[in-house]
Formats: C-alpha cells, sequence, structure tokens
C-alpha cells in the first residue's frame, strides 16, 4: 500500500483539489502505469457535476491515459516494467456473459467496472482514474501504445478515438459515403479524423463558426453552421451515417431529416436530459436513431494501430493539473482545441 497522489472532486458543486489515496500492491495479473498525461473528457464534467446522477464521491475522473509501467506482476505477460502502456474508460468486466465473449466488454451484462467511480467489488474500492500517478489495473484491459509522434495526443484515443471509430466501423462507414458528424469538441474532431482517414466525405455540422476552417484541415470537405436553416436544408434526405457527438440538448430531428432513407443517425454524446424524436422523420425513410457506448479493448487496440498506422492523433491543448477547473469552465464554453490533456508532472 502507498499513497498516491491526485485530484479530485468532492462533491457536485465544488472545484476539483488535490486529494490523496492508500493503493494496493499489483496482483499478480496486474500492472501499476506511472500516468504521463491523461485526457479531459467532457464525461469527467458531466460525472463530477453529477449530471448524470449516481457519482460515488470523492472522484478522481480521467478515462484516457497513457504512461509506463512501474510494476509487472508475475503472472503478467503483455507488459514488462519501463513498457508504454494505456487504459480507457474499463478496467473490469466479468469476462463470462456473452458480450464480454463477443469482445463486447462495455456491454458486459453484470456491468463493466468502469476506469473511475464504479465499485471493484474484487479490491473492496471505488476505483480512480487518470487525474492520479499512477493506476493499477489486470493486464487484459491495459492497451499497447504503438507508434505515436506525439505521446500526449495518443491519450485522447482512450475513449474520444474508440467512441467514434467503433460505431464508424460498426456502420460500416466506407469510401465514397456522405458522413455527418455533428460538434467539434474531443469526439467530434476524432470523428471527423477517423471517418475521413476511412475514404468517406465528411461534412462537419458546429454552432461555433469559429472552427470552420479548423474542421477542414482536420479532414472535412464540408461545414455547416447548424443554427443556419436554409444551408441545413440543402443537406435533406443526403446523408449515409450521422455521428453526433452533441454534449447538450439539441435537436435530434434537424439531423433525422438529412438522412437517406435506410440510414442511421448514431448518437454518441451524453446530455443528461431526454430529447424529442418526431415519429414521422424515422418512419417516413425507415431511418434508424442508435447509440452507441465507447467500444470492446480489442477494438480499442485496433483503433490505437489504426491511428497510428495512418499517422495522426488528436489535436490538443496541454494544461497543469491546477489548471483543470479553468479547462472544465472553457469545455463549457466549446472553447476547446480539441482535447485538454494533463501533464501529470504537474502533480509533483
Ligand atoms: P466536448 O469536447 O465538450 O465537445 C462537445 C461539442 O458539442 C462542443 O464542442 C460543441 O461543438 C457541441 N455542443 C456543445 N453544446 C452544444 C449545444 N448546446 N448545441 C449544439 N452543439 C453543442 O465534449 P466531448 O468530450 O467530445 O464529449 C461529447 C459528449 O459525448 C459528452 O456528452 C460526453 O459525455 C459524451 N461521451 C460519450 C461517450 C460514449 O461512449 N457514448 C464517450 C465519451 C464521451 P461545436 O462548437 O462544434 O458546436
Ligand atoms: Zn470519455
Ligand atoms: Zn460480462
Amino acid at each position: 500500500m502507498r499513497n498516491t497522489k491526485a485530484y479530485a472532486a468532492y462533491n457536485a458543486t465544488t472545484p476539483l483539489a488535490p486529494f490523496k489515496f492508500q493503493y494496493r500492491d499489483p496482483d499478480p495479473n496486474e500492472i501499476e502505469i506511472q500516468i504521463q498525461y491523461c485526457g479531459v473528457c467532457h464525461s469527467d464534467l458531466h460525472t463530477v457535476r453529477n449530471e448524470w446522477g449516481g457519482t460515488n464521491f470523492p472522484v478522481v475522473p480521467g478515462h484516457e491515459i497513457v504512461g509506463r509501467v512501474a510494476k509487472a506482476g508475475k503472472r503478467v505477460k503483455k507488459f514488462k516494467e519501463g513498457d508504454l502502456a494505456a487504459v480507457g474508460c474499463m478496467v473490469d468486466s466479468c469476462r463470462k456473459c456473452a458480450a464480454c465473449k463477443a469482445g463486447e466488454e462495455q456491454f458486459c451484462e453484470v456491468g463493466p467496472i468502469f476506469t473511475y467511480g464504479c465499485p471493484d467489488k474484487k479490491h473492496d474500492c471505488l476505483t480512480y482514474g487518470g487525474y492520479a500517478e499512477a493506476i493499477i489495473l489486470d493486464e487484459a484491459f491495459a492497451l499497447r501504445v504503438p507508434k505515436f509522434s506525439n505521446l500526449a495526443a495518443a491519450a485522447p484515443l482512450l475513449c474520444a478515438g474508440i467512441t467514434t471509430y467503433s460505431p464508424l466501423h460498426h456502420w460500416k462507414v466506407r469510401r465514397g459515403q456522405k458522413v455527418g458528424v455533428v460538434g467539434l469538441g474531443g469526439l467530434g474532431h476524432m470523428g471527423v479524423k477517423i471517418a475521413n482517414a476511412l475514404g468517406a466525405r465528411v461534412v462537419l455540422f458546429t454552432t461555433s463558426p469559429g472552427k470552420t476552417e479548423d474542421a477542414i484541415r482536420l479532414g472535412a470537405k464540408e461545414v455547416v453552421i447548424s443554427k443556419n436553416e436554409a444551408e441545413m436544408k440543402k443537406h435533406v434526405n443526403s446523408f449515409d451515417f450521422i455521428l453526433d457527438t452533441v454534449s447538450a440538448p439539441h435537436s435530434l430531428d434537424a439531423y433525422l431529416e438529412l438522412l437517406k432513407r435506410d440510414a442511421t443517425l448514431v448518437l454518441v454524446g451524453a446530455p443528461p436530459q431526454p430529447l424529442p424524436v418526431k415519429a414521422s422523420n424515422l418512419i417516413g425513410k425507415r431511418r434508424s436513431f442508435a447509440g452507441s457506448l465507447i467500444g470492446g479493448i480489442a477494438e480499442t487496440q485496433e483503433m490505437l494501430n489504426f491511428c497510428s498506422r495512418h499517422g495522426f492523433a488528436c489535436d490538443i491543448e496541454m494544461i497543469p493539473i491546477q489548471k483543470i477547473n479553468e479547462a472544465y469552465e472553457r469545455m463549457i464554453k466549446n472553447d476547446v482545441k480539441y482535447r485538454f490533456v494533463i501533464d501529470m508532472k504537474s502533480l509533483a
């Protein structure tokens, strides 16, 4: 057992502040990672402000983690001390249910053990995330890090990358298709890059006119300011697929109308409030409305390898941990380009 430095939210209304917890020694199948970088996801913000309800305080957020293996238990095969390793949104699951057997641990029927704020019965504790010096987990849920020119920029792939890669993959987005991405934040900017790398013709929908140039640089062929109804109408019945990454209430009907017959709108954004849908927008053209949650462990490794092979990661702004509350305020104002990453050296 040893003291581990971190930052935590102690409740839903006060700023994040320094926190210390006692960490176990790694089990034989576990590794301890000394965290170098951790991305800042909008889910961290929803959680610390208890916007979805059910947050277990104090919560140490962070599920976009990269670092070096500091200790490896004696049964660990995939890693040795000194290797790079990464952790996303889950640290374990039951491994026995149909979802786990299918490699879709995110849909574990018992419930995955999420990286932070989640009861871990085996170790009789709550999980603590990446806004910390270290994390300990079973090697089966840790990812290998392929070559990236900037390791810090790879951290947000562990959530923003997989959450956009998985639905693009599942719905078989391919060359020549017209694909919409709604919202240019952490998830959205990776949706644009990945859909573009798959050969799709990407149209980015944004509420922020100032992001137009960046969207084109990131791979979009066209940018639509979603508040402009006339611009939106030009795209009615034309999309093969739309990925919606918006974190706040917004009109789904505005995007359902833009789908072709039989096409699908997938929501990955998780606004806390229910969102209405007009039946005729689904019935009329047999359109589908679906959701998607991160991705399985094997698929996360596949996504890391895909991004490395294509030579891209995330566009990031590095911050010290002491700036985390400011980063959250900027996130609420849609002022993120396009992911904050915490340099964990700043905890020392
Ligand atoms: P983010 O970086 O804050 O980006 C969200 C973007 O949504 C903003 O940059 C903005 O883009 C747009 N937006 C915000 N408020 C809006 C509004 N009122 N109307 C229209 N557009 C608005 O957040 P993120 O980290 O990408 O996360 C996005 C959402 O996905 C969050 O709800 C998060 O919890 C969820 N999430 C889900 C999963 C999953 O597995 N399904 C995984 C990770 C995160 P523009 O400025 O371009 O309009
Ligand atoms: Zn996330
Ligand atoms: Zn399971």
